[in-house]
């Protein structure tokens, strides 16, 4: 018993340590999201200390009030990343799905705009609730669009497809891109640990057997296939949880990344 504990926080370090390797390779979008309000907030101040010397104090106004908008911004974002870095908890609750996107949207929102890609979402308009832990399902999301964004760097026109499809008690949260898709030898092959195509630094191997015990702990399924023309997708079968929760803690606003992308809802 003692050593299945062992082996139990051992694997959640590795789950940590997996995430905090995710954070680091978007440091250099979240470096940029960042640093675009922080240029525009000084811009501001300094023209609003010209409007001042000049007695033009509305004008001076509207720029404090930018400044303020400009730092909610910047709070949000903060806020954002402490909480993807924290530890979760053990408590299962429901978790929107469209949120858990919107969230994992969010992280990549400088990537996605740099390299033009085309973000369809497929869901209904009203909030699908799943059984889940909020931190590890943004994980295992971020995980997925990640690994979608690079198989498409080489991609001319990338689009990635996202999609929540509820069924008999069930939730399908698929991701599915347009790069070269897995090879069939590969298929099998891909939630084993270390198990990598890429480049040495481009990628440990760890993702998507991280997302897969992850997807196991929460009582689902995670699944790779190939697109019949062309890609890869990825569907993360969880629980549906009814709306009988409250699921307020796990509501958040869907603005930002969401307006970025091209927008398919149903109701
Ligand atoms: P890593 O991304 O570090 O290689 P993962 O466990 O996330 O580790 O992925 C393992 C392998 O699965 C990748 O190296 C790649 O060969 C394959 N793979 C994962 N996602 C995709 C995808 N969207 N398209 C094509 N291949 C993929």
């Amino acid at each position: 018993r003692r050593a299945e504990a062992e082996l139990r926080q051992a694997q959640d370090e590795l789950i940590q340590a997996a995430k905090l390797a995710v954070l680091g390779q978007m440091a250099a979008g979240i470096n940029h999201e960042l640093n675009q309000p922080l240029a525009a907030i000084r811009a501001y101040a300094e023209n609003a200390r010209v409007f001042l010397d000049r007695g033009r104090s509305e004008a001076a106004n509207g720029n404090l009030a930018q400044i303020v908008e400009l730092t909610a911004r910047m709070a949000e974002i903060s806020a954002q990343l402490k909480q993807f870095s924290r530890k979760s908890g053990d408590s299962l609750t429901a978790v929107s799905a469209q949120a858990s996107f919107g969230y994992a949207l969010r992280l990549y929102r400088s990537r996605l705009t740099e390299a033009r890609v085309e973000v369809i979402q497929d869901w209904p308009v009203e909030d699908v609730w799943v059984h889940a832990d909020l931190v590890r399902l943004e994980q295992v999301l971020v995980n997925l669009i990640g690994n979608a964004l690079q198989a498409m760097s080489e991609t001319p026109a990338p689009r990635l497809e996202l999609s929540i499809v509820e069924e008999n008690g069930w939730v399908r949260l698929g991701v599915r891109d347009h790069g070269p898709g897995i090879a069939a030898s590969h298929l099998g092959r891909v939630f084993e640990p270390f198990f990598t195509t890429k480049a040495t630094g481009k990628g440990l191997g760890l993702g998507l057997s991280i997302s897969a015990r992850i997807v196991d702990d929460l009582g689902g399924r995670l699944e790779a296939s190939n697109a019949a023309d062309g890609g890869a997708r990825f569907s993360v079968t969880l629980r549906a949880s009814g709306a009988a929760n409250p699921p307020t803690a796990a509501r958040l606003s869907q603005t930002g990344a969401l307006s970025l992308c091209k927008e398919n809802r149903h109701a």
